[in-house]
């Protein structure tokens, strides 16, 4: 991005904090472009091969949230949606230069989706963008359906597998529950003794875990590496200032996830051996070290993903859903709009504008090239749109100095012991 902070031009991209702007919606997209701003391609497209899920989890911002939308949706993407949508991410690809692109398979619950459409999808996607992309396919699953004939059909077609798992079946149970009040733990498990110990190892992506301040943190994450998962992503309940997250009072300095995630960390950082990658974690000591954490939740990486919802229209992150209604739509629909439509739509554009579409006090604090304002989706307040900090501010705070505090005293007891050396 071009121009002086304080232009003319820049005063229509950046986000002004006024109450009745809904930012980004009068985001002028002729100006940033005139700015000089180069659109990042998606690289990574989240087909939602099916909109229903056989779990009813009280926190899901899918079904629980106040958009409602999936009720609309198709259960299922047909062939034509699959079919459309392997040749955009073909065409996007060939018109970027990509050589590798990812595909989440998403729902609702996507093995619902059956062995026949799951394979159909990899293998559609795979012949369109032909043996000059690499096409890497994920699956993220609450793991109740995982059998040994889809840890094979994941084997044939090399997809990694991620699963949900809240910490022992007192935490998992807690909210991911059958609708008739059943817990899902000893069937989530059962699939992950399946995929950790047997021959499928190596497809095992990683555990997602959304925090819940009543369950213990060290307990919660050593429950976790029982399934010697390679990744944990913990998962920051999705919520904003005019509907908070759970503990989460907006504008009070107490940092409770701060607090859980600092316990975590501690207990990973400070372990002999490295157990398994903590990816919230590795972000904040690779931005604190000058690097790049990837697009996902924290830094000022341009946002490259796309949602293709089962009905073929284009979406945005499914989490904007908790927003309002309507908050992931962009309009567009795989049969008639290329996805570089999408990329000049305001929303896709304003998170591509790193430090820019932050809202004021957070480019004036001096850890925004870590935290990055945290989830475009917590940044939400009725009235203004997605031009605040974010409501984990105090909390994202205190979780990057803490760790922070850790890095710089052991950068100094190495600088210590390499003088003495020396
Ligand atoms: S810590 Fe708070 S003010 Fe600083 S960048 Fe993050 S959300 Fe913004």
């Amino acid at each position: 991005m071009t121009g002086g902070d304080d232009d003319a031009r820049g005063a229509r991209i950046r986000p002004q904090n006024r109450p009745d702007s809904n930012w980004p919606s009068g985001l002028d997209v002729d100006a940033v472009v005139a700015g000089g701003w180069t659109p990042v391609p998606f690289r990574n497209f989240v087909l939602k091969i099916f909109s229903r899920c056989d779990l009813d989890c009280d926190y899901c911002y899918m079904y629980r949230g106040p958009d409602q939308s999936w009720r609309d949706q198709p259960r299922a993407m047909s062939r034509a949606v699959v079919g459309w949508t392997a040749r955009r991410i073909s065409e996007h690809a060939a018109a970027h230069g990509l050589d590798r692109v990812g595909v989440v398979l998403h729902g609702g619950e996507p093995l619902l989706a059956g062995p026949d459409l799951i394979a159909h999808t990899i293998t559609a996607v795979r012949e369109a963008a032909g043996p000059r992309v690499r096409v890497d396919v994920s699956v993220q699953t609450n793991g109740t359906r995982l059998d040994d004939d889809y840890l094979a059909l994941f084997a044939r077609h090399g997809v990694r597998i991620g699963i949900s798992l809240d910490g022992d079946r007192a935490a998992h149970d807690l909210h991911r529950r059958t609708a008739d009040g059943h817990g899902s733990h000893a069937r989530v498990t059962e699939a992950l003794h399946r995929l950790s110990g047997g021959p499928h190892r190596a497809l095992f992506g990683g555990l997602l875990c959304t925090i819940d301040l009543r369950n213990d943190p060290v307990g919660t994450y050593r429950e976790l590496l029982r399934h010697r998962p390679p990744l944990v992503d913990f998962l920051l309940p999705h919520g904003n200032w005019t509907t908070p997250p759970p503990g989460r009072i907006p504008d009070d300095p107490a940092t409770p996830y701060a607090d859980w995630l600092a316990a975590v960390f501690d207990e990973w950082y400070g372990a002999p051996v490295r157990q398994t990658r903590v990816r919230v974690l590795e972000q904040i000591l690779t931005l604190l070290l000058g690097g790049r954490a990837g697009p996902e939740g924290l830094g000022l990486e341009p946002t490259a993903y796309l949602v293709v919802e089962t009905d073929g229209r284009i979406g945005q992150d499914d989490a904007l859903r908790t927003a309002y209604p309507g908050a992931a739509a962009t309009g567009l629909h795989v049969a008639r709009d290329a996805f570089d439509t999408a990329l000049r739509h305001p929303p896709f554009v304003a998170r591509q504008l790193s430090a820019q579409a932050l809202a004021a006090p957070c480019r004036a604090c001096r850890l925004h090239r870590v935290c990055g304002g945290g989830h475009y989706v917590h940044r939400y307040r009725a009235g203004s749109g997605f031009a605040n900090p974010s409501v984990y501010c105090p909390d994202l705070y205190a979780l990057i100095s803490h760790v922070r505090r850790r890095l710089t005293a052991d950068i100094a007891d190495l600088r210590t012991a390499g003088a003495g050396a020396a």
